[in-house]
């Protein structure tokens, strides 16, 4: 079956653009030119795997959008579009959830590649055996990709999830934020924020004091670490 991915943007210019490029690298491409379609076309087909989210539209921006697809749904890709000239968007984005964004213009190339990380961080563990890493009250299941602290379930973005982990499988360690880059978004981003944020996420989840974290704790001007 064809993987399915959703572009909402109201510029029926990009989007087009956007189609013609998805369909050419093989995926099936649905489009939605404002949130509500977005959101009933999610409805739609539950079977999305992708969903590539503008943020400036007509009836509300796309970090509702991205929220309101997180509230119930943890395993989609997000993807966020982003203008240049708008730094705090990325932050933003990632915030509500996002697992990447792509910043206008970009290549066809650029996007693609994104997309086809998401879908194989999504479906790259199917075929390892199954494998449980424990620490402290933390239990991951590696292979139905869920992580409970104290028995209790906590809800990850994929990529929250590819964060801990990393920590897991390297537990003591300090990772550099380039370390983390590139074992979880399999590349080397210009800067090193997209980290930051994730982490300030993460901890929001999983610590019990934010203000004093215990378990990922920082490696000052160097990265993080999982433990003390
Ligand atoms: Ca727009």
């Amino acid at each position: 079956m064809m993987k399915k991915v959703l572009i909402l943007e109201d510029e029926l210019n990009i989007r087009s653009f956007v189609v013609i490029n998805l369909k050419r690298a093989g995926y099936e491409v649905l489009e939605a030119g404002t949130g509500q379609e977005a959101l009933d076309c999610l409805q739609r087909y539950p079977d999305i795997g992708v969903a590539i989210l503008d943020i400036m539209l007509p009836d509300m921006d796309g970090f509702e959008v991205c929220r309101r697809i997180r509230a119930t749904n943890k395993q989609m890709g997000v993807i966020m579009l982003t203008a240049r000239t708008q730094e705090m968007d990325k932050v933003t984005g990632l915030m509500t959830g996002a697992d990447d964004y792509v910043t206008k213009p970009f290549s066809p190339a650029e996007l693609t590649a994104r997309i086809d990380a998401l879908f194989r961080r999504m479906g790259g563990e199917n075929t390892v055996s199954s494998e449980i890493l424990t620490h402290g009250p933390f239990v991951m299941n590696t292979r139905n990709h869920t992580l409970e602290k104290n028995g209790i379930r906590i809800r990850l973005t994929q990529v929250e999830y590819a964060i801990v982990k990393l920590f897991m499988q390297n537990p003591g360690k300090a990772l550099s934020r380039e370390d983390i880059l590139s074992a979880v978004w399999g590349r080397e981003y210009d800067e090193e924020k997209i980290v930051d944020v994730n982490i300030r996420r993460l901890r929001i989840k999983i610590e019990d004091d934010t203000n004093n974290p215990s378990y990922i704790t920082t490696v000052w001007g160097f990265g993080y670490k999982w433990g003390t």
